[in-house]
């Protein structure tokens, strides 16, 4: 952090925010504020260039459509990934993890250049959409925890050399390839098909997101009793279900 308050960009909410994704930008604000940090909130459209200066990046999910766009636009602009060459924090949902891929398939069927700044790739998925709930067991290396989403998404993504799962599936598809990963991340940059919105339902995340930003391995502890009561609720009823 360049002064005393954390500056928390949330990229394109015109195009990309669905399943509550706007949750994720209030739950590091609150868990940012919670341990006495000022938070900058700064909610950049998709006709604005993106700050190059932001701690950390939050991009959600979308539709066919508006992920097409958003790509364009953020390819045009470059202020992403200049910023994660300032050693930014950028974390995806979905469309948005498409997008800091390679490439994704676009809704007129084409292959839609991403970032790269995750070495992942997106093919559209032969079978049905994967759709529903999912538990999916943490990086242990990250120290996270058994995580909740939900997902709805016909791309199917493919991880190279150069990033880790974020998680691997109990229930649910992840990444779509069979493999029982989900999501990826690798430094400062991190992708998953979990809505939810993710981080409401997994604070341990976004802790790990303010923890990267300030560069301490631990925070003050913060009260987690409704985010628990919800992980609870999901573990047990997804866990019986599946
Ligand atoms: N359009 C993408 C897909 O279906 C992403 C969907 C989403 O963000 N929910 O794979």
């Amino acid at each position: 952090m360049s002064d005393s308050s954390l500056r928390l960009v949330w990229v394109y909410p015109d195009l990309l925010s669905t399943y509550g994704d706007r949750g994720n930008a209030l739950v590091v604000e609150r868990r940012a504020r919670q341990r006495g940090l000022n938070v900058q909130r700064i909610d950049v459209r998709s006709d604005q260039p993106i700050p190059t200066s932001g701690d950390i990046y939050l991009i959600g999910g979308g539709e066919d459509r508006p992920q097409r766009l958003a790509a364009e636009r953020l390819r045009a602009d470059s202020g992403l990934p200049r910023a994660v060459d300032n050693g930014a924090i950028v974390f995806s949902v979905c469309a948005g993890y498409q997008i800091l891929g390679h490439e994704f398939i676009n809704d007129l069927g084409q292959r839609e250049p991403g970032l790269g700044l995750l070495d992942v790739w997106s093919t559209r998925g032969e079978g049905a959409r994967s759709v529903g709930d999912v538990l999916a067991e943490g990086d242990p290396t990250l120290g996270l925890p058994t995580l909740t989403g939900f997902e709805n998404h016909q791309g199917v993504t493919h991880l190279g050399q150069g990033v880790s799962p974020l998680a691997q599936v109990t229930v649910g598809g992840g990444n779509g390839g069979g493999d029982g990963t989900e999501g990826a991340w690798r430094d400062t940059v991190f992708g998953t098909y979990l809505h939810g919105p993710v981080l409401a339902r997994n604070p341990a995340v976004a802790d790990l997101l303010i923890k990267l930003a300030l560069d301490v391995n631990a925070l003050p502890p913060a009260d987690t009793t409704w985010y628990d009561a919800l992980r609870a609720e999901r573990i047990a009823s997804v866990g019986q279900n599946a």
